[in-house]
């Protein structure tokens, strides 16, 4: 799962948590991800499944998203398709340009072919139809970066 052969910043933090966890009895640092979400309702549901494993901080659209992944420190992106300013699709393409292991987890409005197409075209990993279920979006989140 991890790369090593890569020099940037994604990866050594994953070398920094593996060694950390191989030298320590127990991991303290939960990872964190990225929620890029621009409705309140929509972010304050995702607070709640996130919040007993995870830590996470907010983007309002698909802008800032891009560049707080480039300020790093995240392990994961859940991105919202539909934002203002630059939608989820081109905000995953920019991310996945540049950190292209960084796991990217599509949430699409509807559950329609046409928009998992999309999502996948411009490079997210997988994808979670709104309204997002609790059991679902941990499960699918520890497939990519465990607890
Ligand atoms: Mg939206």
């Amino acid at each position: 799962m991890y790369l090593f052969n890569e020099p940037n910043h994604y990866n050594s933090t994953a070398i920094w948590k593996r060694t950390n966890s191989e030298s320590t009895k127990k991991q303290t640092r939960m990872k964190t991800i990225l929620v890029a979400e621009d409705n309140d309702s929509n972010y304050i549901l995702m607070t709640y499944i996130l919040r007993r494993d995870y830590q996470f901080k907010r983007a309002r659209n698909g802008q800032e998203a891009v560049d707080m992944v480039e300020e790093g420190g995240f392990d994961l992106v859940l991105m919202d398709i539909k934002m203002p300013v630059m939608d989820g699709l081109e905000a995953t393409a920019k991310i996945k340009e540049a950190h292209p292991e960084l796991p990217v987890i599509a949430l699409t409005a509807n559950a329609f072919e046409s928009d998992r197409q999309l999502a996948l075209k411009a490079g997210c990993d997988d994808f979670l139809s709104k309204p997002v279920s609790s059991e679902k979006c941990l499960a699918l989140i520890a497939k990519f970066i465990g607890k």
